[in-house]
């Protein structure tokens, strides 16, 4: 890459020190506020992306930045050879707002998919009852451990990395049909994505988890919802099975749920949790109190209704603003579920218009080749909203 400006100088020293397995915009992102973002040569960017559905509540947000100061002065870091006080709040927050007692914190969505996991076979073996299946679905992504990539099923996140773990089996997702032979005794755990984001942000239909619901009870296998991307507000409620009215075993979280800072969460009820007993798993930064403190006040700002209604008011406008595109013949498609939106492009290639709509300062991240996903701050404003949908009408339409 050619040029004197601080973004080339910067994102050359990035191709020669750091392993090529991301390929990152061209421009370097230097302060942000809100859903507005700066970068080193100054260049103003409105953030749909939300860091691919982390930034809950925009950039900079005040509460978190006090939250993440005050305890920063208090105590960072311990272990878990000990406890903290801002873990032991959003534990109790947590299974407050939700079906569960208790909480297993971590850092990241695969960790608490890993956990979710383990917990699921103790659980069997301790009842002697070993059960070394996991039924996951088409499409799905869960992470990229090799657990995470077991589960999914892209054969591009698995080539060269196989052999993967033994025992998962894949249903076609939103079949009902396929779903009595695949939930049998031996399945200890069914993991499952309310809203497929990867895939494009496609829903599952509330038959399909209501018959696995259904299945998954009758046959003593646990469900593990995977709301790493769909929970903490973004599907318009705290956790998106709230929305399909069925109660899980097992809700993982992450993402959205620090608002940026990295923390990962298993949920699950005190009768499953129970057989996790000291020595059977951990995590050396785990509930860290910086982490839970400001996911502490994330969860105080998403869980109240009416920041929850803007959400689906917010899903209303960008629907409405994004429709001109599809009735030109842009879209093929448009889902959405809250503030998380999917725009199937006809003819065109995700990452090349990414990349077009930086340069209009517009930040998008892509599902697959021909997808363009929307994940905002759940608290965008409306201008932003408003201004972020005319730059991608001038990068689609050329207006
Ligand atoms: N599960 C889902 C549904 C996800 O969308 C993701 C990440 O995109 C993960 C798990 C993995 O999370 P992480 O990248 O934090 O490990």
């Amino acid at each position: 890459m050619k040029g004197n400006s601080k973004n080339t100088k910067l994102r050359n020293i990035y191709d020669s020190v750091m392993l090529p397995n991301y390929s990152p915009a061209d421009f370097i992102p230097e302060r942000a506020l809100g859903s507005r973002l700066w970068d080193k040569d100054n260049k103003e960017y409105i953030d749909f992306g939300g860091g691919i559905a982390v930034n809950s509540l925009g950039h900079s947000h005040p509460v978190l930045i006090e939250a993440l100061n005050k305890q920063s002065k208090k105590i960072w870091h311990i272990s878990n050879y000990l406890t903290n006080e801002p873990a032991i709040e959003l534990a109790k927050k947590l299974t407050d707002l939700t079906f569960a007692e208790n909480i297993y914190f971590s850092n990241s969505g695969s960790e608490a998919n890993e956990a979710a996991i383990k917990i699921a076979r103790k659980y069997h073996s301790s009842r002697n009852d070993p059960r070394d299946e996991i039924v996951s679905f088409t499409n799905s992504f869960h992470g990229r451990s090799l657990l995470n990539i077991s589960l999914g099923n892209s054969q591009m996140h698995r080539d060269g990395f196989e052999p993967l773990m033994a025992g998962i089996k894949q249903g076609e997702f939103n079949d009902i049909s396929g779903l009595k032979n695949l939930i049998t005794e031996k399945v200890a755990a069914v993991i499952v994505e309310p809203v497929q984001g990867e895939a494009g942000v496609i829903s599952a239909t509330s038959e399909f988890l209501e018959e696995i619901r259904e299945l998954t009870s009758k046959k003593g296998v646990l469900l593990i919802v995977d709301e790493v991307q769909s929970g903490v507000g973004r599907m318009g409620s705290i956790y998106g099975y709230m929305n399909y009215g069925i109660d899980p075993d097992i809700v993982t979280s992450a993402k959205g749920l620090g608002g940026g800072i990295p923390i990962g969460a298993t949920l699950t009820k005190r009768s499953i949790g129970e057989v996790m007993q000291p020595g059977s798993h951990g995590s050396t930064f785990g509930g860290n109190p910086i982490a839970c403190a400001v996911a502490n006040e994330v969860i105080n700002i998403i869980s109240d209704k009416s920041f929850l209604k803007k959400v689906n008011e917010k899903e209303e406008l960008f629907l409405d603003l994004l429709s001109e595109m599809k009735d030109k013949g842009i879209f093929s498609d448009i889902r959405s579920s809250g503030l998380w939106i999917g725009c199937d492009l006809v003819d065109r290639n995700s990452n090349e218009v990414l990349n077009q709509a930086y340069a209009e300062g517009l930040i998008l991240v892509s599902a697959g080749s021909s997808c363009l996903r929307l994940a905002p701050a759940l608290n965008i404003h409306e201008e932003d909203i408003k201004e972020g949908v005319g730059r991608l009408k001038k990068v689609l339409l050329g207006n």
